[in-house]
């Protein structure tokens, strides 16, 4: 981790002055409560109520140590329905809080008027609300000081999530953890949901005797965790930035340790959002009007088909099995032609041997790949050369999850055997199932899935799990985030591929825009048909060639060509991390003007999604 004395003074100040103003407010109470002339010795007999402290949540940094979520003093609203004198005025009292009349009045209704329990009713009051409440002298309430999320730096909403109260259904689910009351807060999502245990602490107890004073602390809470991520909060925003008014995800991944850099998705929201008042509504609204769906996390949930990208998989399995060597040479005709099918390719030179046939993205020469994988003689027929090419492919993480300390990944799709015997009963071939020598057909994957194979590549055959998350508290994540799992392709195979890769930027390839002079940087498009407009835009790669330092992949929806979107996007992230700087701004605003065409997948429906209101 980089030191940077500023933030870390910054942090210290911030964390003293949120965990001093909640000692400050506990010592006060005490010392009101205990100091008041009425203090009556009696009441050591009649200990009748208890209140739960919730601590502070844990807050989170990004690997350099800025914040990513903040915590902010707010207070809770308590209430001891037999002091508040009656006739109650319900609609000055909300006022004065802040909280939504109807609210007050449903919180009211519910509790028995005699009763003396403690019980909070709203949450979230803001400092001002409740220095109004003070000075109001109304009784039968009082406040706690608690806190509520805030973030700096408004970035990586579906990264981090977001906390909301806990539902009844929530309640219900984690009775047994003797953790979670009404109106409490949990991690609904992202970081915030698959770290909820470490964030949220440990609650305390507190007993009060039959005079409302704080009796005993009978045991302290414990101050959640906070979380050290590894994303670079400054390379994450340049990527949301980036990604504005485009459809599509950006993963970059440290490949020395599987940490994730960048998690971008767009369109995405401002995660304050989730903080304020209106976030019910608003989520509701993002939910189902926007068709565009900015709550869906592209980079983990959304799967769809490699394209060309995958055309590196498929280099590998065939030098593996020894069915391709560096210096086969292969024809392309504009494509590839066998009895009635044609896959069609673009002008270059022909033949052409393995790095140019990377470098320029030869459908014809994959096709001929994929062919001698499933046709080779150590099989007995296709379909076994099939079940094996499989087991190589899920070996680079296709078609599993990866395991990355986030929920609800996806594992993307590399059909079983089974799924073809059954559509073409029993009668397939290699032939039958080219497009997979191109990444088209039914394969799917997520962004994470194709950066990590440009971490897997970069490694020269194997990869840590991905993950976002660096340290717990003082803790280091667990043993299976820092284990290597290596690919079924020896690593002597992956030199000529690089050699490819290294040629398509840096020489006479589909992606020299990727170039970032010193950096020898190795890259791979992949143009994904789609039927439904115009093409998506996809693009691997790390950089630098030797000791590589960034992994990155890119997939911009309905981005046309590799090089028209994805690329230079990718690039860019390259270029500021590597270089801390960015020195063609014209190709940032290429990239902030460029026009894509959404109207077929999204915005002809939003069309009808309005009309629908
Ligand atoms: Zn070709």
């Amino acid at each position: 981790m980089r030191y940077n004395s500023s933030n870390d003074i910054r942090r210290f100040f911030s964390h003293v002055l949120v965990i001093g103003i909640f000692v400050c407010y506990f010592i006060g109470l005490i010392y009101m409560q205990f100091s008041s002339a009425d203090y009556d010795s009696k009441a050591e007999d009649n200990y009748i109520s208890y209140l739960r402290e919730t601590p502070p949540r844990g807050e989170i940094f990004d690997r350099n140590g800025n914040y990513l979520v903040q915590n902010q003093v707010c207070y809770d609203l308590i209430i001891t329905p037999y002091k508040v004198q009656q006739p109650f005025d319900t609609v000055q009292f909300a006022k004065i809080t802040g909280v939504e009349l109807f609210r007050l009045k449903r919180a009211l209704k519910r509790l028995p008027a005699k009763s003396r329990d403690k019980t909070i009713i709203a949450r979230r009051l803001s400092a001002e609300a409740n220095l109004r409440l003070q000075e109001s002298g109304i009784e039968g309430f009082t406040t706690k000081a608690s806190t509520m999320r805030s973030y700096p730096r408004p970035v990586a909403a579906h990264l981090l999530g977001y906390i909301a109260e806990i539902d009844e259904k929530g309640l219900r689910y984690r009775a047994s953890e003797n953790f979670y009351e009404e109106r409490d807060y949990i991690g609904k999502s992202g970081l915030e949901a698959e770290y909820e245990h470490q964030l949220r602490g440990e609650k305390g107890l507190i007993r009060y005797n039959r005079k409302e004073k704080i009796d005993e602390v009978m045991s302290p809470s414990v101050p959640g965790k906070d979380l050290i991520c590894t994303i670079d909060g400054r390379l994450q925003e340049f990527a949301e930035e980036l990604l504005k008014g485009k459809v599509g995800s950006v993963v970059a991944i440290e490949p020395s340790t599987g940490e994730i850099l960048v998690m971008a998705s767009s369109p995405t929201y401002d995660p304050n959002e989730s903080s304020g008042p209106q976030w019910g509504n608003y989520y509701m609204q993002l939910l189902n009007h926007e068709v565009r769906r900015p709550l869906l996390n592209r980079t983990t949930k959304s799967s769809q088909p490699p394209g060309s990208t995958f055309k590196l998989v498929n280099a590998l399995i065939g030098l593996q099995e020894g069915v391709l060597k560096p210096h086969y040479r292969y024809e392309c005709n504009h494509g590839y032609h066998y009895g009635k099918i044609k896959m069609g390719c673009h002008p270059h030179a022909s033949p052409l041997n393995l790095d140019y046939a990377i470098a320029t993205s030869c459908n014809a020469y994959f096709c001929n790949v994929f062919r001698s994988i499933l046709e080779n003689k150590r099989y007995k027929s296709s379909k076994e050369g099939y079940e094996a090419w499989r087991e190589y492919v899920e070996s680079f993480g296709f078609g599993v999850e990866l395991g990355v300390d986030f929920p609800n990944e996806i594992s993307g799709y590399v059909p079983p055997r089974k799924f073809y015997d059954k559509r073409y009963h029993a009668r397939w071939n290699a032939l039958t199932i080219l497009s997979l020598a191109i990444g088209q057909g039914e394969l799917l994957c997520s962004t994470l899935q194709l950066a990590n194979l440009a971490a897997t590549i970069a490694n020269r055959g194997y990869f840590y799990t991905p993950h976002t998350v660096r340290m717990i508290g003082k803790d280091s994540i667990g043993e299976e985030f820092r284990s290597r799992h290596y690919t079924k392709v020896e690593k002597q195979h992956f030199e000529s591929v690089v050699k490819g890769m290294w040629r398509a930027v840096n020489v006479d390839g589909t992606c020299r825009a990727a170039n970032l002079a010193g950096f020898d940087v190795c890259g791979k498009t992949g143009t994904s048909q789609n039927p439904k407009g115009d093409d998506h835009s996809t693009f691997v790669s790390f950089a630098p060639r030797n000791n590589p330092k960034i992994a990155i992949a890119a997939y911009i929806e309905h981005g046309r060509s590799g090089a028209e979107a994805a690329v230079p996007i990718a690039s860019l992230i390259e270029e500021l991390y590597l270089t801390d700087t960015i020195r063609r701004p014209a190709l940032v605003d290429y990239v902030k003007n460029l026009k894509l065409n959404y109207w077929n997948a999204y915005d002809s429906k939003k069309k009808r999604v309005k009309k629908d209101v």
